[in-house]
């Protein structure tokens, strides 16, 4: 008997983030028999506290790192096309202040930006007069010159979601709330699950350690690899405070310290702002902003901004933190450690195979996840790399044709107001059919918990894995940020009846 036919799966993959549903999809879609455990909900590690960029990243091409920042630029305008709905193009604002880069070094950096990015929908960067420009609007009056260039900006969290979802649809098992606590590495890995407090067990031919910040401890702790794993955390906050700006632009500030600072539209009425960079130890459970860091963000930005904020201002703040793959040893600072990803695989004869994730972005999720299969293509008869060019779940339009989709669904369901559709369409895509069926009137999809209906929690939970009230508030949708207290017990009684009658998918 091979060790194929005494595993359960050829792969399993431990972490539900972006890139291990990458790789779930990705693997699933050559065919092979995939596994994804997550311990939480999907996302919910740093792939729900990114910035949200889909980008090169300017300050990479200031640290010289010009493979990872060409690679990241043209990744941009694939992912656009593959999910039109979750991901936009955005223009930003990059105001001239006298200081470390001047104007002329930030002309080049842009023309460079601009040059390796293989742009065939993204406006070039050029120079702007903000006293003659809406994005000079909010800002102080001393500030007269800026650059406008162009990424994208998405939805991470519901990236992730629908990459588990392609990912079972086309046959992938996908476990939330199921850690995995021990493995027994043999010719086959016997993965040691627990699901709600009961054991489980699985066996897989090769695992992926796709952990994200628990990287090192599930290397260290679950799977006993020797050696240390060169990693190092570093964690990143963010703020959202009710608008500053009326347009679609986002702002980039370079900061005092060199750093710089987005500040971002946000959730249709509020602004992003974002983020820190500081070495992180301690707990990874339940990461939030310290109060120097909520601080320090609205300082930065009421540098530029002429209303000024404070903390008393933030209506949400939420922290990420990175797994950086650090050969420094602890030296560099974590901004000068790279954002690279690399993927290590560990093979000797007689035992199963693993292959560690380190690092990464959300931009460059789907090359990680190609590059992760190749690695592992002599293990398995895989298919050629097939990502590139197929659209996520309700993905499946013209990056375009949002507004066309607007207008459909505003027709097909009349009692929806704009900016409902909007939501809907940012969020689901061709799919919205899926989630408001043959609705024909406000009360068929109800009971509604202010702007989210009952038909949509229902989808969620039967399609998209969520299981709470946060699931759906702060990672399916950013509704926690519109919901009342009261709608928000409502939701949660609600999902708990709805479970109660339901099994999860
Ligand atoms: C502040 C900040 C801002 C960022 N901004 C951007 C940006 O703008 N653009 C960009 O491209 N990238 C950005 N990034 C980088 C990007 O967010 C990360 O690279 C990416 O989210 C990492 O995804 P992941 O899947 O590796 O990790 P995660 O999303 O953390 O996923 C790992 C998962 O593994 C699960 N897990 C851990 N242990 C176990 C276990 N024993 N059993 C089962 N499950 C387990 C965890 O619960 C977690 O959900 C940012 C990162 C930070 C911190």
């Amino acid at each position: 008997m091979s060790n194929g036919d005494r595993a359960d799966y050829d792969l399993a993959i431990i972490g539900g983030g972006i890139n291990g549903t990458g790789i779930a999809r990705d693997a699933a879609g050559r065919g092979l028999r995939v596994l994804l455990l997550e311990q939480n909900d999907l996302g919910s590690g740093t792939s729900s506290a990114s910035t949200k960029l889909i980008h090169g990243g300017l300050r990479y091409l200031e640290k010289g790192a010009l493979r990872l920042v060409r690679e990241a630029l043209t990744e941009r305008e694939v992912l656009l096309r593959m999910a039109p709905h979750l991901i936009r193009p955005m223009r930003f604002m990059l105001p001239a202040i006298p200081g470390p880069r001047s104007p002329i070094m930030l002309r080049i950096g842009l023309f460079l930006y601009d040059w390796l990015g293989a742009r065939k929908i993204l406006p070039g960067a050029r120079g702007v007069d903000l006293t003659h420009h809406v994005t000079g609007q909010p800002l102080l009056r001393k500030y007269r010159y800026g650059f406008e260039y162009s990424d994208c900006w998405g939805d991470d969290a519901r990236l992730v979601a629908l990459n588990a979802l392609d990912a079972a649809e086309r046959g992938a098992t996908i476990r939330t709330r199921t850690r995995v606590t021990r493995a027994e590495r043999e010719d086959v890995w016997k993965l040691i699950l627990n699901v709600g407090g009961l054991r489980e067990v699985a066996t897989a031919r090769v695992v992926v350690n796709a952990a994200g910040p628990w990287v090192g401890i599930v290397s260290e702790t679950v799977l006993r690899m020797a050696g240390r794993p060169p990693v190092r955390l570093a964690k990143g906050s963010h703020i959202v405070v009710r608008k500053l700006f009326d347009h679609h632009s986002g702002y980039i500030f370079q900061n005092t310290d060199k750093r710089i600072v987005f500040a971002l539209p946000f959730a249709g009425d509020f602004t992003l702002i974002g983020t820190t960079d500081e070495n992180f130890v301690g707990s990874l459970d339940g990461v939030a902003p310290s109060a120097e860091e909520v601080l320090y963000l609205c300082r930065a930005v009421n540098e530029f901004f002429r209303e000024p904020i404070g903390p008393e201002h933030v209506v949400w703040a939420f922290a990420g933190v990175r797994a950086l793959h650090d050969t420094s040893n602890g030296h560099d600072a974590p901004e000068d450690v790279t954002r690279d990803y690399h993927l290590e695989l560990d093979e000797r004869y007689g035992t199963a195979p693993v292959l560690t994730v380190y690092g990464g972005k959300i931009t460059t999720y789907r090359r990680l996840a190609e590059d992760a299969l190749g690695k592992l293509s002599h293990f398995f008869h895989l298919h050629r790399g097939w990502t590139a060019k197929t659209p996520l779940p309700g993905g499946d339009f013209l990056w375009d044709a949002i507004e066309t989709r607007v207008a459909q669904t505003l027709r097909a369901w009349p009692f929806l107001d704009e900016a409902e559709a909007w939501r809907l369409v940012r969020a689901y895509g061709t799919r919205v059919e899926r989630v408001m069926g043959d609705a024909k009137r406000r009360e068929d999809a109800g009971p509604w918990f202010g702007p989210l209906s009952a038909a949509e929690v229902r989808y969620l939970m039967t399609h998209e894995w969520a299981r709470l009230s946060d699931d759906v508030l702060w990672r399916r949708s950013k509704l926690g940020l519109a919901l009342s207290k009261a709608e928000k017990d409502a939701l949660a009684q609600f999902m708990l009846q709805f479970s109660a009658q339901s099994s999860p998918p």
